[in-house]
């Protein structure tokens, strides 16, 4: 049980309950949905991009506490970042929950996304935690299909 209250830390429980920037965006430049089939996580990821600035990114979906939190915490941390920034902050994001070592010169500080480090001690929700990364690239790559984790 330990574990698991040190997994849906304070900060996690918050955004679960009261998810940011969880809404559509009509006429978004940029929206893919993605599905992790492991725990039925669904997002959508809605972008709006001006001059390769993530002016605004939304989301609506329906998953566990972790890709809820995840997808919340994410538009927090993205929206006003260029392309470039928000895959980086990807990739040290992705370090961040597989376990490896996240270096401070290396790309943009995670800031709260921290909070999500948890799960590296639960690998199967490691998929909870990057599925709304994956589906915001593709997003920002303006693919349509349906991203999946598997
Ligand atoms: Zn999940």
């Amino acid at each position: 049980m330990n574990e698991l209250q040190d997994l849906y830390q304070e900060l996690i429980l918050d955004h679960n309950r009261s998810p940011r920037n969880c809404r559509r965006i009509e006429n978004a430049d940029g929206e893919a949905n993605g599905y992790n089939p492991l725990c039925g996580d669904r997002v959508t990821v809605y972008v709006t991009i001006d001059n390769d600035i993530v002016s605004d990114v939304a989301f609506e979906g329906s998953g566990c506490a972790i890709s809820t939190a995840a997808a919340s915490l994410m538009t927090q941390s993205i929206k006003g970042k260029s392309i470039a920034e928000a895959e980086a902050l990807f990739k040290n994001f992705r370090r961040l929950v597989m376990g490896e070592a996240v270096a401070s010169d290396n790309g943009p500080a995670l800031g709260k996304l921290e909070a999500l480090g948890g799960v590296r001690r639960f690998p199967a929700r490691v998929k909870c935690a990057t599925l709304v990364w994956h589906t915001l690239k593709a997003a920002l790559d303006r693919q349509s299909q349906m991203v999946t984790t598997e």
